[in-house]
């Protein structure tokens, strides 16, 4: 096990992208097999400790961001121990990248889908946030392909889950770990809505146990290793951007799309405005008069491309544009500038973000689809109102776009706070999420309070408790700490 204490080089393991600064700890551990972080922790929990988990760190939270006690970094957990196309599944140690498993995956033949865009993610730290990515379109989020999850609990007892082998009820909510210690786990009285979402603790009745862990954001155990499942690859994927002149014309585009059978989508990712122009910086060709853009995978395995290619085009000047105004990628190279190109955008956002100095101030709201359109004018509205300086993107064809309201001064990171939580509540309102693949982290205690009330947190702190009783895995994250007392 690597111990780093030195101020200057464990500085790096208290950030993240969410800009919450001050973060700090006595000590980084970066353990080398599961027995050792089992040991560190037995010590940890006997003392008390704070442990705080770290994965890659482009969490946008302040989740692995740690305040006193030690950091689990699980960088050296990094070995992919299986990739089956048997199985259709992958074994990996939390501490491998997203990126390695997907190329992994792909050698084979197979694919694995939740892939958040960002490189340096963690397998670990994806399914702790129940990450998502522009794909869940079609495949759904991590929390689907998770079949086995090896963890070390708070207490430093090692325990295998795997999916089908304990569900949860309001009748039948114990755990039983192998020592013979029986967690009994206070049923929460908060309602999920039935939408994707990332936001706390995931309970439904009757729900497969595997899921609590999927999601929680390092608070109730340190997950070690994981069984994911793949997909088969397609064998083509044709992606594209479209570029409109109206926003209103690519909104109309996704609605349209989403209702059209006879095509097999990945993903549909929506760029206003100010997204089209981080793009025209990058990249020269972007035309002139647009205004908004959408960028979308198609799976072509089964089907004529040409016959795809024409299907796009008479949607695409049915809402205003035209093939001119779209770039085509065929071949996995291309396709892959595209990714790269899409990806740059929350990344110049995070870059602007950053240098304002102020915390962020970025959704993660998803909404039910027959109350999207409600919500975009909702935010058109807030912001011709205010005329904060914003940025939306992301995931459209899953109603669930990132608003990143970028404040230039004091005054403004105020306006901008009082917005999100005008935002939040609308979208509870609506029947929505205030987190959908990001989780709450440090962050978004507030906007979770408008989502499941005071009383869905305290049933929160009440769950942390029952697998933490020493309280020191994962502190201030989903809910205040205070809720512990
Ligand atoms: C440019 C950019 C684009 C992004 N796009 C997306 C996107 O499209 N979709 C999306 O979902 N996210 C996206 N993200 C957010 C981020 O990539 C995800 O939240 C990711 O899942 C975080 O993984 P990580 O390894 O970096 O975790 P970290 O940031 O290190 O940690 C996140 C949380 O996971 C916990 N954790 C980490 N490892 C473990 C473990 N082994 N056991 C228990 N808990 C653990 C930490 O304690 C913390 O609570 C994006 C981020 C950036 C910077």
């Amino acid at each position: 096990m690597i111990i780093k204490s030195d101020k200057d080089i464990i500085q790096n393991y208290f950030e993240d992208t969410s800009n919450i600064r001050g973060g700090h700890a006595d000590e980084v551990v970066i353990p080398e097999s599961s027995s050792e972080l089992a040991s560190f922790m037995k010590e940890a929990n006997a003392g008390r400790t704070p442990v705080t988990v770290s994965g890659g760190g482009t969490g946008t939270t302040g989740s692995r961001i740690p305040f006193g006690g030690a950091v689990v970094s699980m960088e050296r957990l990094n070995r992919t121990i299986d990739v089956s196309a048997a199985k259709m599944s992958a074994t990996v140690e939390a501490g491998v990248l997203v990126e390695e498993l997907k190329d992994s995956a792909e050698g084979r033949g197979l694919f694995y889908t939740s892939h958040p865009t960002e490189k340096t993610a963690f397998i670990g730290g994806t399914i702790a946030t129940n990450a998502s990515g522009a794909r869940s379109f079609k495949y759904g989020p991590t929390r689907k392909y998770v079949k086995r999850l090896k963890m070390v609990m708070a207490d430093g007892e090692e325990f295998e889950l795997s999916r089908g082998q304990i569900f949860l009820s309001k009748d039948k909510h114990e755990i039983k770990l192998p020592s013979g210690r029986v967690i009994d786990i206070p049923v929460p009285r908060y309602r999920m809505p039935n939408i994707k979402s990332s936001a706390g603790y995931f309970w439904k009745d009757c729900m497969d146990a595997i899921d609590l862990f999927v999601g929680q954001e390092g608070t109730l155990s340190v997950i070690t290793e994981a069984e994911l499942g793949l997909v088969t690859k397609p064998s083509g994927i044709l992606s594209s951007f479209v570029f409109f002149k109206e926003e209103e014309d690519a909104i109309s585009f996704t609605e349209e799309v989403k209702k059209e059978n006879a095509l097999d989508v990945l993903s549909i990712e929506y760029f206003d405005r100010g997204a089209v122009d981080t793009l025209r910086g990058r990249n020269k060709n972007v035309p002139a008069a647009a205004l908004a853009a959408i960028f979308f995978e198609q799976d072509v395995t089964r089907k004529d491309p040409d016959a795809v290619m024409d299907l796009w085009g008479e949607l695409i000047s049915r809402h205003n544009s035209s093939l001119d105004d779209t770039w085509v990628a065929m071949s996995e190279k291309d396709s892959g500038v595209f990714l790269d190109l899409r990806h740059s955008i929350p990344d110049a956002i995070n870059d602007r973000i950053k240098r304002s100095g102020f915390k962020k101030f970025s959704t993660d709201i998803a909404v039910p689809g027959n109350k999207f359109l409600e919500m975009v004018f909702y935010y058109r509205q807030a912001f011709n109102e205010t005329g904060l300086s914003h940025t939306i993107f992301g995931h459209i064809g899953e109603n669930h776009l990132h608003v990143n309201i970028l404040p230039g001064s004091q005054k403004e990171a105020e306006a901008a706070k009082k917005l999100s939580l005008e935002f939040a509540k609308k979208a509870v309102s609506l029947g929505g999420t205030i987190a959908a693949e990001h989780g709450i982290g440090k962050l978004k205690h507030e906007y979770l309070e408008v989502m499941y009330g005071r009383e869905g947190m305290m049933d929160m702190a009440r769950i942390k408790k029952a697998f933490d009783p020493n309280c020191i895995l994962g502190l201030d994250n989903i809910f205040p700490k205070e809720l512990l007392a």
